[in-house]
């Protein structure tokens, strides 16, 4: 630890749930205005207020198909009706079927009074202003009734539900052009070290390429968020307070990594305590314990450890759930849930994030088989893996064939 650093102000050495408690409650407090926003650029973002029906979907009985509209009790096989009218889609209705009688009708249009069945145009003999019957045609063939997909008052979304492009689009079949959602948090993106350099830049001995910027960056930017990036930061004190304050006044939430661990660099944790606050630091998981969660300025700030690996796992979780909680998305991660295609051993109690490859079985089974790379610095194994296994407290030994639950990436 290093000597600024303050020993016992706060939680440190916190349980996993611990620490995911801490971070919803924090979120949750801190929810993020509502702001509403046109239904067609809305897929991804947080539904603010339930979204209640005013109308009945469909609001017309109408066909399912191009044809002809008639009265069921009229169409036995073989009969003959007279043709009355055309009913196009987009048309008020307004016609009236009369026995032995049919009207031609589109796609979409409104039947006819009278009419409750539709036959396909194939399915006819037309034949001058007539039409003949191949086969019956039973009540309520090809008409889609009003209402059939819900009426109003029907709660149609709930809030706090991350929109799918589908439940965008019910929102606009009900007649809304704008929908309630959070807005999303602004993000900025630290990397600190001396021996960071930016790709595309010759390095030096000693100095390694920065991967973690394009990691945060492309994770944030899989939430659906429009992060900034900082240069790197050197591992200075002075540069690092005036960089954070800055930071702290002008964003919702703030991403650190390196610069939290034990080493005589780390000044990052002294720094917030100083700055602002600290909820916790460390967290027993592996990787990823060093974590930080604390408060600078108006922005939530979370320091990820340095490790590629950590960087992962910590956003995969606490750092998601952070930024979905401030949106209010009641879903949360939604783990999936996986089999192991061979045994896994943790060497620790903590609970831990191993790197695992999914694959569908013969019978559809999902099974994970996780990467011997271990280590929190070997990227590449993560890069050949798809999802973090979740191995929780206890248990050191997994056996084949386990479930545990998945975070994909
Ligand atoms: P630290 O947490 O600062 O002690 O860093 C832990 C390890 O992660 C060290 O090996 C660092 O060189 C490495 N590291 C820190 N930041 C980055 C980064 N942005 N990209 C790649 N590796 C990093
Ligand atoms: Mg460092």
């Amino acid at each position: 630890m290093n000597s600024e650093t303050p020993k016992h102000a706060f939680p440190t050495r916190i349980l996993f749930a611990e620490a995911e408690a801490i971070v919803r409650g924090v979120a949750a407090a801190n929810r993020l205005p509502v702001e509403r926003i046109a239904v067609s650029r809305s897929a991804g973002r947080v539904l603010a207020e339930d979204v209640v029906a005013a109308i009945r979907v469909p609001s017309f009985d109408n066909s399912a198909m191009d044809g002809f509209a008639l009265r069921s009790a009229d169409a036995v096989a073989g009969a003959s009706l007279r043709l009355v009218g055309e009913q196009f889609a987009g048309r008020p209705g307004g016609f009236t079927v009369g026995e032995g009688e049919c009207v031609r009708i589109t796609t979409g249009a409104p039947m006819p009074d009278g009419a409750d069945a539709v036959v396909m145009k194939e399915n006819v003999r037309l034949a001058g202003d007539r039409i003949e019957l191949s086969a019956a045609v039973a009540r309520g063939t090809h008409v889609r009734m009003a209402g059939e997909d819900g009426g109003p008052g029907d709660l149609l979304l709930r809030a706090g539900t991350r929109l799918t492009a589908v439940q965008a689009s019910l929102a606009a079949a009900v007649g809304m052009a704008e929908l309630p959602v959070a807005r999303r948090p602004t993000v900025a993106v630290f990397t600190t070290g001396d021996e960071l350099r930016p790709p595309g830049q010759p390095i030096e001995p000693g100095e390694i390429y920065d991967s973690n910027r394009s990691l945060l960056m492309n994770l944030l930017v899989a939430e659906g968020l429009e992060p900034v990036a900082w240069p790197i930061l050197p591992d200075e004190p002075d540069r690092m307070r005036a960089l954070l304050r800055d930071a702290g006044e002008a964003f919702d939430v703030v991403i650190t990594c390196g610069g939290v661990s034990a080493g005589e660099k780390d000044y990052l944790t002294g720094l917030i305590a100083e700055l602002g606050a600290i909820h916790f630091w460390k967290v027993l998981m592996r990787p990823g314990m060093p974590l930080v969660f604390g408060r600078v300025g108006q922005a939530h700030l979370l320091a990820l450890p340095g490790n590629p690996v950590s960087v992962l796992a910590t956003f995969l979780t606490l750092g998601r759930q952070l930024l979905r909680g401030l949106q209010g998305d009641a879903a949360g991660l939604g783990p999936v849930r996986a089999q192991l295609s061979m045994p896994v051993a943790k060497t620790h109690d903590r609970r831990e994030f191993q790197r695992g490859k999914l694959a569908f079985g013969d019978d559809a089974t999902l099974s994970v088989a996780p990467h011997p790379a271990t280590a929190s610095h070997r990227l590449r194994g993560a890069a050949d893996s798809d999802c973090l296994i979740v191995l929780p407290e206890g248990a050191l030994d997994w056996p084949e064939g386990r479930l545990v639950d998945v975070l994909r990436y």
